[in-house]
């Protein structure tokens, strides 16, 4: 749980081509250099945001070796490509890990299905979205990295949900 003055930790969590980087980078504020550097073992950037007037720091965790962070994040954003079935199945795997990792806490989650510009290559719709976040108790919303579309909103939404949980302690 985030003390005043501690930023929030917020992990991206996904297959490898779901949009983490992308993700990462319209955080960091640079959406033109959306072509990642798969060498890279993390990538972290602090940042302050506004959320419903209030401001919230954010440490944001970009990393394929999620395991190493299912410890230590405050709240997770957990991606799928909306044009990729295997990474839909993959997002699965990976929150019933977490939910191994962190089995007594209600640690904030947000499944994300990112890619909804590609309309034509979908292969995981809506309603599956939906239904899977439902099974794993967690909030759901599609997004475009692309088209810069409900980004800020997830965002937004792990914020709203990491302050849900602080204000009922
Ligand atoms: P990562 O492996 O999860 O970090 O995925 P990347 O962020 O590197 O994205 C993989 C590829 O998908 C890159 O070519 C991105 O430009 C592309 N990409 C990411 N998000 C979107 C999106 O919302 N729409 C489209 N059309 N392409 C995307």
């Amino acid at each position: 749980s985030a003390e005043p003055g501690r930023p929030y930790r917020v992990v991206l969590l996904g297959a490898s081509g779901v949009g983490k980087t992308a993700f990462a980078s319209i955080f960091a504020g640079a959406a033109d250099s959306m072509d990642s550097d798969d060498c890279e073992l993390y990538e972290v950037t602090e940042k302050e945001i506004e959320v419903d007037g209030e401001p919230a720091s954010i440490t944001l965790i970009d990393t394929w070796d999620s395991e190493r962070y299912m410890q230590t994040g405050d709240a997770y954003l957990l991606l799928y490509s909306i044009t990729d079935r295997a990474s839909y199945l993959r997002a699965s795997e990976l929150r019933i890990t977490l939910r191994r990792f962190r089995p007594a806490q209600n640690t904030p989650i947000i499944l994300v299905g990112n890619k909804c510009d590609l309309v034509r290559r979908r292969e995981v719709s809506v309603s599956e979205g939906r239904a899977c976040a439902a099974v794993f108790d967690c909030k759901f919303i599609e997004t475009s990295a692309a088209m810069q579309h409900n980004v800020w909103e997830a965002f937004r939404g792990i914020v709203r949900q990491l302050r849900l949980r602080r204000d009922s302690k």
